[in-house]
């Protein structure tokens, strides 16, 4: 498969790795919004959080974890944002799926949060929906 996540786990491109472990990899992010900007992988290929099975984003989701405390401590970092694009409408480049783990400082000018618009009486009904869909 040409899936250039899966090659990095093998080896086969190189990468700045940082943590591997049976089921997770952990390196930087070749174009980084801040210093220490890691992505987090599954080494089983899924191309995202949507078809990833629930074990593998289980150990994803621990593996960001032990990388967000240690580039926090690493950059004497403010504050972490963990972000994940599921989709092409949702800025989707690679197709394995990945965690971005981003350090964040205080007034680092990064706007990663867009304005919120404020939700009405229809809440109640979209919240209803979702639940259907469970
Ligand atoms: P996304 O837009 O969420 O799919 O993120 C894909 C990320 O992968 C981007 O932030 C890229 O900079 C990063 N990326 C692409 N190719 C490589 C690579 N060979 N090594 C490290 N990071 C990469
Ligand atoms: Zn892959």
């Amino acid at each position: 498969m040409d899936c250039i996540f899966c090659k990095i786990i093998k080896g086969e491109i190189p990468s700045h790795k940082i943590y591997g472990d049976e089921h997770t990899f952990a390196f930087l992010d070749i174009n980084p919004i801040s210093n220490g900007h890691t992505l987090v992988i599954p080494k089983h290929h899924h191309e995202n959080l949507l078809t990833a099975s629930e074990e593998d984003t289980a150990l994803v989701a621990k593996t960001v974890k032990k990388i967000a405390n240690a580039v926090k401590k690493t950059f004497n970092a403010d504050g972490v944002n963990i972000l994940q694009a599921n989709g092409t409408a949702a800025g989707q480049s690679v197709f394995h799926y990945h965690v971005h783990v981003v350090p964040r400082m205080e007034n680092d000018g990064l706007h990663l949060w867009p304005p919120t618009k404020r939700i009405g009486h229809e809440a109640a009904q979209m919240a209803k929906a979702i639940n259907k869909n469970l």
